[in-house]
């Protein structure tokens, strides 16, 4: 059936947001690689269901042909399903993710988020990039300035607010997510009726 997924390196704060989202509480700060398997739950009020992937990336005391094939795991199951996932949610680290990018940005690299948000649009997935722990940002627009750069989406961020979420999930700020998510959602039913 229809479900938007989340996705992200761990602990970007996945769990918190679908605590946010769905009322249920899931383990936080839990031990990372936990998640291996998709979870499904019914979000609030509405037929469908959103289902946290498994977080991606390094992982202290995970090795990596384990990490290897959770990334692996998650991008079959996003083809298999690709059909019936009306919006997909790329969690981003506010404070990290720009220079975790530029570590890992060379010749023969592509990191991990670029390489989600390119694979999410390449198999028509529509996006919505939260970008999390906004509560660390001091430099607020210029982070998100650089964010929307290294992804490809010409700045300023505020062009692309269907896109670019900035949250709080601690603090249950996540308005703009929704927002951008019920947004590709509205498109989803248009584009059903033609
Ligand atoms: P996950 O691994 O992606 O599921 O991440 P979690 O939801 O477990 O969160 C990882 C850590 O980040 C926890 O310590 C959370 O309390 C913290 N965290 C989550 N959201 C926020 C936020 O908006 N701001 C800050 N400062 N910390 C957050």
């Amino acid at each position: 059936s229809d479900e938007v997924i989340l996705v992200g390196r761990s602990n970007v704060g996945k769990s918190t947001i679908m605590r946010e989202l769905t009322g249920h509480s899931f383990e936080t700060g839990g031990k990372p690689g936990v998640t291996r398997s998709p979870n499904h739950y019914d979000w609030s009020g509405d037929d469908f269901m959103i289902t946290d992937l498994p977080g991606f990336g390094f992982m202290s005391g995970v090795p990596d042909d384990v990490r290897e094939q959770i990334k692996t795991d998650i991008v079959r199951y996003i083809e298999e399903y690709a059909d019936n996932i009306l919006a997909g949610v790329l969690v981003l680290d506010g404070k990290s993710a720009v220079d975790i990018i530029d570590r890992h940005s060379g010749e023969d690299e592509i990191p991990h988020d670029v390489e989600m948000f390119h694979f999410l649009r390449d198999v028509g997935v529509p996006t919505v990039v939260a970008v999390n722990k906004m509560d660390k940002v001091d430099d607020e627009d210029e982070r998100l300035n650089d964010i929307c750069d290294r992804l490809g989406l010409y700045p300023p961020w505020k062009q692309w607010q269907d896109t670019i979420a900035p949250i709080t999930a601690k603090r249950g700020s996540i308005g703009p997510m929704e927002e951008a998510i019920r947004g590709h959602l509205e498109d989803a039913k248009r584009d059903d009726l033609k």
